[in-house]
């Protein structure tokens, strides 16, 4: 008995000193990365308990070899802006890794796109991909230019510019991209006709969050939202708890927080505030989600702008405040750490029961080692927000068939893979100990399937 204990621990120290061994190499090759070794750590510490169970992925440096991406390109986009400047800005693709598929992963256009937030976003994707259960390997994007204010004109002569560079690089089959922050259906449209022009060739599958009128699938716009809503309101159920009757506060206006607004309104919860980068807006009536669709989907204003049409909500300058509004549900859906301890407190001695992170990594580590020591139901975003990327891969299964689905297809499509992604999560943390923890459980789960492939495909 003694001696069964003693392997036990021996195997869970061996596990551990290799993750640690791991992941100071990761430190030393990617100095000052923070974000990309924030993301890197989290996922790490989580799968000891595999290494635990399963050396075998020791012995064949699976850690090593998934953290080291496929390739990375980096380049050159010049575009003329609308004086006649000549501006440059600097592209990224990174193809992370196709042990289950072609690269996947969406395009984000931001000033603070840089080589760390880049190699983040990638790494987050191979899990979220694969806890899809759809074939996408991992992949990301992206430019640090910044579509705020720039005209209709200047957005198209940017994204042609960074297309010629990219097409060499995607096809349906190889890497297909996306949306993120700043890039939407119309950025899409853009990317595609660019494309198109280059190959003489109409792959529809090559870009994902195309317009339904050429191509694009019906429900994508809204998947990631949606999809986040499906994911927490399984967690709530699981507790007895739901969304109607709740409270919720959503940080970010773009198209993840709205879809996220709509389906928790949709589902009887009373959303009192979002926000965009400039400051939030707290509407104690609920918020009129007409008016965000039409100020920011439309107009493409600031969200200050809602006040003047609802005089009785509230604007704040700045972002963090959103945080100490009182509620059951908090969504956040704007960006990477926007929760910190902080914030994470805030909310705990506010009452929240329930976090959904639709954004990708919008809470820190220390955010929450604070949500899980509260026992406060925390979804993490590579579960809970993996609906927009798992209906970009039904797009290219409609893409490859030459066919269409209708909205109620794709949605009924979408919450079964969110209560899946959910159900897998929750076993894969019991499994290895961590019962209730979906941080673990979804890590656990996304990297089992990639690291299996991996292997059965010999030392790639
Ligand atoms: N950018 C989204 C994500 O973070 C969607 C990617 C996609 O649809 O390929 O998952």
């Amino acid at each position: 008995m003694e001696t069964l204990q003693k392997v036990k621990q021996d195997g869970l120290q061996m596990a551990k000193d290799y993750v640690d061994e791991v992941y100071e190499k990761v430190i030393k090759q990617n100095p000052n990365e923070n974000e990309f070794l924030q993301c890197v750590k989290e996922i790490f510490d989580s799968l000891v308990p595999v290494f635990t169970k399963h050396p075998h992925y020791m012995d064949n440096s699976i850690l090593e070899r998934i953290v080291e991406p496929e390739r990375m390109v980096t380049f050159r986009v010049s575009w003329v802006d609308d004086h006649g400047k000549v501006q440059v800005n600097r592209g990224f693709r990174i193809q992370y890794n196709s042990a289950i598929g072609p690269y996947k992963g969406g395009l984000r256009f931001h000033p603070s796109v840089n080589t760390s937030i880049i190699k983040f976003l990638g790494f987050e994707q191979i899990f979220k991909n694969s806890l899809t259960g759809l074939p996408i390997g991992g992949g990301k994007g992206g430019s640090d230019f910044d579509p705020k204010g720039k005209s209709d004109g200047e957005i198209m002569r940017f994204t042609q510019s960074f297309m010629t560079e990219l097409y060499r690089h995607i096809g349906p089959d190889i890497d297909v991209p996306a949306g993120d922050i700043g890039v939407g259906a119309r950025e899409i449209g853009f990317l595609f006709g660019q494309y198109k022009r280059i190959r003489g060739n109409y792959e529809a599958g090559v870009l994902t969050g195309k317009n339904p009128r050429y191509g694009g699938s019906l429900a994508r716009k809204e998947a990631t939202g949606y999809g986040t809503v499906y994911f927490v309101e399984e967690m709530l159920k699981d507790k007895g708890l739901s969304f109607e009757g709740s409270t919720v506060v959503v940080s970010g206006s773009g198209n993840v927080a709205i879809y996220a607004m709509e389906k928790a309104a949709q589902l009887g919860a009373k959303v009192v505030a979002c926000s965009d980068s400039n400051g939030f807006v707290y509407d104690q009536n609920g918020i009129n989600l007409e008016t965000i669709k039409r100020l920011k989907e439309i107009e493409r204003k600031r969200i200050s702008e809602y006040v003047k049409i609802h005089p009785t909500a509230e604007y704040y300058e700045g972002c963090t405040g959103i945080w100490s509004i009182p509620c059951d549900i908090a969504l956040p859906c704007a960006t990477q750490n926007e929760i910190d301890e902080t914030a994470a407190n805030l909310l705990v001695s506010n009452g929240v029961k329930a976090i959904g992170e639709g954004a990708n990594m919008p809470c820190t580590l220390e955010a929450i080692d604070v949500f899980l020591k509260n026992d406060v139901l925390f979804a993490p975003a590579k579960a809970a927000n993996a609906g927009g990327v798992a209906v970009s891969a039904l797009e290219m299964s409609q893409n490859s068939m030459r066919l269409s689905w209708s909205f109620e297809e794709v949605d009924a499509k979408l919450h079964q893979i969110m209560e899946n992604i959910y159900r897998n999560c929750v076993q894969a943390a019991e499994e290895y100990g961590y019962p209730g923890n979906l941080v673990v459980g979804a890590n656990i789960a996304g990297f089992i399937k990639v690291a299996d492939a991996m292997i059965a495909q010999g030392v790639i």
